[in-house]
């Protein structure tokens, strides 16, 4: 019999819709993609040219478990001209995307039954692997009138006997908010770890991305190639850690996974020091999507009260259309062939929304909200 623990993770919905929607194209439908998680550009041709040279030259081995020098070395130099932060690359950990560096981190740190704070909504992973690592999700509510921000003093209700470290995403993951600046300085000094998700840092619009590590060179911070770059399926991340944590984060990746992907390292060079520009220019046209997706939406009818300054997403209120998310979302696909996202996928606080990706084409944008506005139309609903 499967673990009570495997078997009681919850599903990634997202995934559910997708692979419903693939159904629905596979018998000649086309479907419009607001549901998918991931950069539409392909990768700058600098790092598939970097990669393919690697294994030309047979750089095809195991590399060190910690990561190689090379790229260690151009991290903290990004971190150090993007945020002024001085980091020995010997703090930094290269993994196999950022998720398996959000694992690290949480297992290095706490013990079983041990509290994990995480906002709610928040990304649809984050309780489940803070469960893998043996721990205990603790949320708090963030909401949509007060922009989706962190408010500290409700943050600061949950902190327990029990908690042991605050995980934080910004720009984030449903919301697309970036978080204040005084509000992750206030958080760096709460006195607790803190694990700060920077995923989504390249991608922001308005406001500015702060690493935690500005404030705080004690706390974690998890990065990845996977969005900026448009490496998803590469597979490559980093953490970067406070010095007593390396031996051991070094000890569990040997033994879990050994090393990174030996070329997929070297096109990581190659991205930071050759592909800033090719980045660049993806976060302008996604700049362009987002106001495109905002004006559609709110022609809709749907209330957009403060506009996501950051990452590729839109959550909205849809509540008015039918409360129960998960109804809804496929209700849309079947009916009008467009994929969102339920917003229960990110906790009980994004009940009643949905979230949309604008890492679709404009074309693609410009059709999907026209189908959705049809859709709502055929209900005989004013937003
Ligand atoms: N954190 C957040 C907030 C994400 O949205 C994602 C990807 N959906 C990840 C981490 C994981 O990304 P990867 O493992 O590809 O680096």
């Amino acid at each position: 019999m499967p673990s009570k623990l495997s078997e009681e993770l919850s599903p990634f919905y997202v995934m559910e819709v997708l692979e419903r929607a693939k159904e629905i194209e596979s018998g000649g439908g086309k479907v419009i993609h607001f549901e998918v998680g991931e950069p539409d550009f392909s990768t700058p041709q600098a790092i598939a040219e970097e990669a393919i040279r690697s294994i030309k030259q047979d750089d095809t081995k195991y590399t060190h478990s910690l990561g190689i020098h090379e790229l260690r070395k151009a991290i903290s130099e990004k971190y150090q001209n993007n945020y002024d932060v001085d980091v020995d690359p010997m703090r930094i950990v290269i993994t196999m995307g950022s998720s398996p560096a959000l694992y690290l981190s949480i297992i290095s740190l706490i013990e079983p039954g041990e509290e994990v704070i995480i906002t709610d909504p928040h990304y649809a992973c984050y309780p489940q692997i803070i469960k893998i690592a043996g721990g205990v999700p603790k949320t708090f509510r963030i909401y949509e009138e007060e922009g989706f921000q962190i408010n500290v003093e409700r943050l600061k209700e949950v902190v327990s006997a029990k908690t042991k470290a605050i995980l934080i995403n910004s720009p984030a993951n449903p919301t697309g908010v970036v978080l204040k600046r005084q509000i992750i300085e206030e958080i760096a000094g709460l006195g607790i770890h803190v694990i700060s998700d920077e995923i989504y840092h390249g991608l922001v619009y308005g406001g500015e991305a702060r690493s935690i590590l500005e404030f705080n060179q004690n706390a974690f911070a998890v990065n990845g190639f996977s969005k900026f770059y448009s490496m998803t399926g590469w597979r490559l991340g980093y953490l970067i850690a406070p010095e007593e944590f390396i031996r051991p984060i070094q000890k569990l990746q040997q033994n879990l996974f050994i090393s990174p992907n030996s070329f997929v390292q070297r096109a990581g060079v190659a991205a930071l020091k050759q592909a800033g520009k090719d980045a660049l220019g993806m976060a302008d046209i996604f700049n362009e999507r987002r106001r495109k997706m905002i004006s559609g939406l709110r022609n809709l009818g749907f209330n957009i009260n403060s506009e996501p300054e950051g990452a590729f997403y839109i959550f909205v209120d849809a509540g008015k259309i039918n409360p129960n998310s998960h109804e809804l979302a496929f209700d849309i696909l079947e009916k009008a062939h467009v994929g969102v996202t339920p917003g229960i996928d990110f906790g009980e606080g994004g009940e009643g929304y949905l979230r949309f990706s604008y890492a679709i084409s404009t074309s693609n944008i410009i059709e999907g909200i026209e189908r959705l506005g049809n859709y709502i139309n055929s209900k005989g609903i004013s937003l």
